[in-house]
């Protein structure tokens, strides 16, 4: 699986993108910048985490979400997204109590009626609420 997207993706295989990829495909929910951080520091430094998620949001392998406090989550790509190309138009749920963010692929962000000549260039939702697992 690991190997296989990264082959998919023509990106030669490195510890530090095996190791990262490895935490998002372990992981059910988002992680933030800080927690990939944590879990590759004694490994790697900023510089390569920083540029092995910036070649993965790239490649299509894993998007960014938005967030209220301005952190940075990344979650990995589900639809079909490629280089250069995301199709991530899913809403975004953040958990009020085990502050888990969910991407709920099956729920499109809905269209937004605009003013006259104003032209969208992308749009994002979040919900936040209480998930299946803290109800
Ligand atoms: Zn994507
Ligand atoms: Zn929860
Ligand atoms: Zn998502």
């Amino acid at each position: 699986m690991l190997l296989e997207i990264l082959k998919k993706n023509q990106l030669s295989v490195t510890e530090g993108r095996k190791k990262i990829l490895e935490l998002f495909l372990k992981s059910e929910g988002a992680l933030a910048h800080a927690d990939i951080e944590k879990n590759t520091g004694e490994s790697f430094d900023r510089v390569t985490v920083y540029r092995t998620l910036q070649t993965f949001v790239d490649k299509g392998i894993i998007h960014h979400i938005p967030t209220t406090d301005n952190s940075i989550l990344y979650a990995l790509c589900k639809d079909n997204c490629e280089e250069g190309h995301h199709h991530d138009n899913h809403v975004h749920f953040v958990c009020e109590k085990c502050l888990k963010t969910i991407c709920l692929e099956e729920v499109t962000v809905p269209k937004v009626k605009l003013p006259d000549g104003f032209i969208p260039n992308h749009s994002e939702m979040v919900v936040n609420g209480i998930c299946g697992d803290c109800k």
